[in-house]
């Protein structure tokens, strides 16, 4: 099914007309053989405007029974940034673990890259069942379509029933191109996965501003693919052996054609980042004026804490946007988070509620922040915050 090439149409003429029409250098002539590679991202140029009847599309007839169990496998998009492992890459792996031992599936990690060898070895002590490597020197920088060619090469044949991606910027940028190619859906920033015997993947997030949970489940298509965000899953202990093995998956040339290139890669300053901080001091509407403020990031510098704010005090000015917690901020996980003045409302404890341990002071003892506490201080933190604040100073002689 889709596009369809005509043979008895095919020459040398009609070809070359045809490969000056597509955008992503989908087709290939040799030998007198056209041929569609897997750059093709369907937009039907080369139907609509190339030598009639040479190509034509095809709608999927879905009279075929679809068969899920020909999809076999968790797998988890490794990604690789400067030789290192993405961390989410971990808490995806540790996550697709606990899914496919409910199905007796394997689970796969799929890594793209230059000199990836050792990378995909360290996998191996995640849990990951196989690596499937496409390793070149042309995809040792991210560019979308060559990783989008062989992403999409990877389901063609090794066919996985669910996927999961990080979303981070590439996650972002890469995952719903290569669902759009397989026909599939794609659910983002999902917050809780569960897989069911039958091997449909409920794939869990927060709608309509945060205020419903959905579940979005895909039982007519596969695979079935979904982003999920840094710091919402925990990673696994690192296995002292290697249980698995590495697969080298061939390079084909559309891996290593892009429309992008590459010039000069450039360090940008490190940024602030909430999401890998281990403590972290959070304050919210509580905190009465800005010059208060300080106080709280007194506490903060005292802990070796991050601080972060929530929505409110962001759109006052208060608070710089990147630290920002919640569905529409950052997620945080650290092992320790003291909430200031927060209520705790659905679309801020989603960015933080997976936290180790979450002390939160408010003057309201019915506030919702205390339903995912581990511990609550009831009190005005005018009071509180300078007493804690004297007492660290006491507990540590400064
Ligand atoms: C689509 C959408 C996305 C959103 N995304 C986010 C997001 O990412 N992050 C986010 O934070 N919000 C987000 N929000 C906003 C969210 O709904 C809440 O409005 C917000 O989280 C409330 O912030 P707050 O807790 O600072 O303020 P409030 O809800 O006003 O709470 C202030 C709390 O301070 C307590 N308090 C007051 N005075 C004192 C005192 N002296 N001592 C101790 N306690 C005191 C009060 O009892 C109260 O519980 C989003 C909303 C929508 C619709």
């Amino acid at each position: 099914m889709g596009l369809i090439i005509h043979p008895e149409k095919v020459n040398d003429k009609t070809a070359a007309a045809v490969l000056s029409l597509c955008p992503f250098g989908a087709l290939d002539y040799e030998n007198g053989i056209l041929s569609v590679n897997s750059g093709c991202r369907n937009c039907r140029m080369c139907v609509r405007k190339g030598p009639e009847g040479l190509m034509t599309w095809e709608e999927e007839k879905k009279t075929e029974v679809f068969d899920p169990s020909s999809w076999r496998g968790v797998a988890v998009f490794a990604e690789e940034r400067d030789g290192r492992i993405h961390p989410v890459t971990l808490e995806l792996l540790g996550k697709a673990r606990e899914l496919a031992a409910v199905i007796s599936h394997p689970v796969y990690a799929l890594l793209i890259g230059s000199g990836g060898e050792p990378l995909a070895r360290e996998l191996l002590h995640y849990g990951a069942d196989k690596v499937f490597l496409y390793d070149n020197p042309s995809l040792g920088r991210f560019t979308v379509s060559p990783y989008a060619a062989a992403f999409t090469d990877f389901i063609s044949k090794i066919r996985p029933s669910s996927i999961l991606v990080g979303a981070t910027n590439l996650g972002r940028s890469l995952a719903p191109r290569v669902a759009a190619r397989c026909g599939t859906g794609l659910t983002a920033d999902c917050t809780v996965l569960q897989m069911k015997e039958n091997t449909d993947l409920v794939q869990i997030r927060p709608a309509f501003g945060g205020n419903i949970m959905a579940q979005i489940v895909t039982p007519r298509t596969r695979p079935q693919f979904c982003t999920v965000r840094y710091k919402v899953f925990s990673p696994p202990g690192r296995s002292e052996a290697e249980c698995g093995e590495i697969v080298r998956m061939a390079v084909t040339p559309d891996m290593k054609r892009s429309g992008t290139e590459i010039l000069e890669v450039r360090e940008k300053p490190r940024e602030i980042d909430i999401s890998e901080a281990e403590t972290i001091v959070a304050f919210g509407r509580g905190v009465s004026k800005e010059s208060d403020i300080a106080m709280i990031r007194e506490l903060a510098d005292l802990l070796g804490a991050q601080l972060a704010g929530t929505r409110p005090t962001v759109e006052a000015g208060w608070t710089d946007p990147r630290r920002q917690i919640g569905l529409s901020g950052r997620t945080v996980k650290p092992k320790l988070i003291l909430t200031v003045g927060i209520s705790g409302s659905v679309q801020f404890a989603a960015g933080m509620k997976n936290s180790d341990c979450i002390i939160a002071i408010n003057s309201d003892p019915n506030a919702g922040i205390f339903d995912i506490a581990h511990l609550g201080i009831v009190g005005d933190l005018y009071e509180i915050v300078p007493m804690l604040i004297s007492k660290i100073r006491e507990a540590k002689h400064v």
